[in-house]
């Protein structure tokens, strides 16, 4: 049916809305798929390109559902970002975020200095509390020097109203103004299921990329060298993804079917 070789594989970088959930509703019995991983020995990350919640929200939420996780497998453009920034700049660096107040507040949780005078890094995330003078600081502080970062680049963000103007809207306006391109943490980009990858310490082919989405999970996990696997309990459906030329390593009609294959192939 498929040369899928179950053997290697170590983790899953595992995408949220549309796989483990559709707003409040668990797609599954979540507690039994998790179990039927964690059987076959592999580790499930949580991997959002959403900033607005923290990890520890959404560690509240999995438990829930009867799923006991630890924040260190659930990662954030939020928590990719302070990874990147402690491995990449200065201790004292200043960081100006036009971004949701959660956002901020992890960020100096992890030690950061937030600044709205002056700042090394912008950070661009989504703010549903976006103004004008927000774009004209962070277009200010970008003209000053400082390196322009965006988490995502999502242009709508799923929500029990439906959708809703995503990230990508702050980021388009900082980039008009300043006619400058962010470095882009979050899915389709592979920085974040890279900084993943490094801090469990496995090999992207030892990755699986599971999503719903072909334009940011499917595509993010092929850019950062992993399998993908596509679920069809979200967004994309068998039609909508035929137009790609390359296609996800496999299709699942949902996660639950995804942990039976890694259970037969892989449990012992
Ligand atoms: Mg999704």
């Amino acid at each position: 049916m498929h040369s899928f070789d179950f053997s290697t594989v170590k983790a899953l970088f595992l995408d949220l809305d549309g796989v483990l959930w559709n707003g409040s509703e668990p797609i599954g019995d979540l507690k039994a798929i998790f179990q039927k991983i964690t059987q076959a020995g592999v580790v499930p990350i949580l991997g959002t390109n959403n900033s607005t919640r923290t990890p520890a929200s959404y560690q509240k939420k999995m438990a829930s559902f009867g799923v006991q996780i630890e924040q260190n497998q659930i990662i954030s453009p939020a928590v990719g970002a302070a990874i990147l920034f402690k491995e990449k700049l200065p201790a004292n660096v200043k960081i100006h975020v036009f971004g949701s107040s959660a956002l901020k507040e992890y960020l100096i949780s992890a030690g950061f200095i937030l600044s709205d005078e002056s700042a090394e890094i912008v950070l661009v995330s989504l703010d549903q509390d976006m103004t004008y003078k927000k774009v004209e600081t962070a277009k200010r502080l970008i003209d000053n020097g400082a390196v322009f970062y965006a988490t995502n680049l999502d242009p709508v963000l799923a929500s029990e109203r439906g959708w809703l103007p995503g990230g990508g809207v702050m980021v388009n306006a900082v980039e008009t103004c300043t006619q400058q391109k962010p470095i882009v943490i979050g899915k389709p980009e592979p920085l974040l299921i890279q900084i993943a990858q490094k801090q469990m310490g496995i090999k992207a082919a030892e990755m699986v990329a599971v999503g719903d989405r072909y334009d940011t999970d499917i595509l993010g996990g092929i850019r950062a060298g992993c399998r993908t696997v596509m679920v069809l309990s979200g967004v994309d459906s068998q039609e909508t993804i035929k137009i790609f030329d390359r296609q996800p390593d496999l299709v699942c009609q949902n996660l639950n079917e995804f942990a039976d294959l890694l259970l037969q192939h892989k449990g012992n």
